[in-house]
């Protein structure tokens, strides 16, 4: 026998057939994975069995998986939908001004974290770009998120502003970032926990054993206390799965004027007796919010990405 007991640990690193569990006492073991158990994500608590010999590159074992508070998903022709990371506590939308700083988009990574239950932030980078007039402008179209419930934050990695004061966001929870390439995520992380560069170091040069890179997850510690998830799976976060309802319900504050409309199956267009409309008339509702919602609505079929159809 080559195993140890079973005992219970946080998947902190997933790449290949591989997972890294962290034990309670906070120690790493290389395990394999059960054939007979799902899909094993970072943030995943598990129980696994150490092994004996801890000289081995890969020693240990994960026999299976706790139920999980929430989880990330990515389309996957063959399987269908794949798990990319698990136990998130919040999803922090990075957004900057360039690339432009986009409603729309932000409306999208609002709705996805409504979808899988996870509460949302929105964390404005790059604000050493602003001039004075460009930030008020700024921060006027983002008061809109504010008044709807959603925390926003401005910060920049170039200057340090606002950096210190996100410390407090991440403590005791697990975090995220997902936002658009070249928002500042990776400088984000790379400013605020220390030990990425170096973890990052780790990822690749496993890689060197034939694994893939893009399958490559780790969960990180901020200094202050919290973890952080990163994986390109993670940052490719979306909504095209998502059916029409679930987007409506995705728009937090259209929740209370749903089901009342005239038609059944109202389009919240221009049918009469919307309610939605209504309220967007009446100013109950942001007309920024409410085109956004149609936009997203009508590229819906158009937005699958190319590895959700048949090769
Ligand atoms: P990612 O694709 O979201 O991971 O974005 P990166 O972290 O790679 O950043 C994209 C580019 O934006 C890089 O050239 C960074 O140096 C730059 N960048 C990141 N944060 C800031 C910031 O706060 N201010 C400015 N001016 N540039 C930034």
């Amino acid at each position: 026998e080559t195993l140890e007991a079973m005992q219970p640990g946080l998947v902190i690193g997933r790449f290949g057939q591989h997972a890294d569990v962290e034990d309670q006492a906070g120690k790493v073991h290389r395990c394999n994975i059960r054939r007979t158990i799902d899909s094993v994500v970072c943030g995943d608590r598990v129980q696994f069995r150490p092994g004996k010999d801890q000289s081995l590159n890969v020693s240990g074992v994960v026999e299976a998986i706790e139920p999980r508070k929430t989880v990330l998903t990515r389309p996957d022709f063959y399987d269908g939908i794949k798990p990319v990371a698990a136990n998130i506590d919040q999803i922090i939308i990075v957004s900057s001004v360039l690339p432009a700083l986009s409603l729309n988009i932000i409306d999208r990574y609002l709705v996805a974290s409504e979808d899988v239950g996870i509460e949302p932030l929105i964390l404005m980078n790059k604000v050493d770009m602003l001039s004075d007039d460009a930030r008020q402008e700024v921060e006027a179209q983002l008061k809109l998120y504010r008044d709807i419930g959603y925390q926003v934050h401005y910060a920049s990695c170039k200057t340090g502003e606002g950096i210190a004061g996100l410390n407090h966001l991440f403590m005791d929870k697990t975090s995220v970032f997902v936002g658009q390439s070249g928002v500042g995520k990776s400088s984000l992380i790379n400013c605020l926990l220390p030990e990425a560069e170096e973890a990052i170091g780790d990822v690749s040069s496993n890689s060197g054993l034939g694994q893939h890179t893009t399958t490559a997850a780790k969960l990180l510690r901020f200094p202050g206390g919290g973890n952080l998830i990163d994986s390109p799976g993670v940052r490719e976060f979306s909504l095209w799965h998502l059916p029409v309802e679930k987007l409506t319900r995705g728009f937090r504050e259209f929740r209370d004027f749903l089901g009342g409309c005239k038609f059944r199956d109202c389009k919240h267009q221009n049918d009469p007796g919307c309610l939605l409309r209504q309220a967007v008339e009446e100013g109950k509702i942001s007309r920024q919010r409410f085109n956004s919602y149609h936009k997203i609505l009508a590229g819906m079929d158009e937005q699958r990405p190319a590895h959700s159809r048949p090769p």
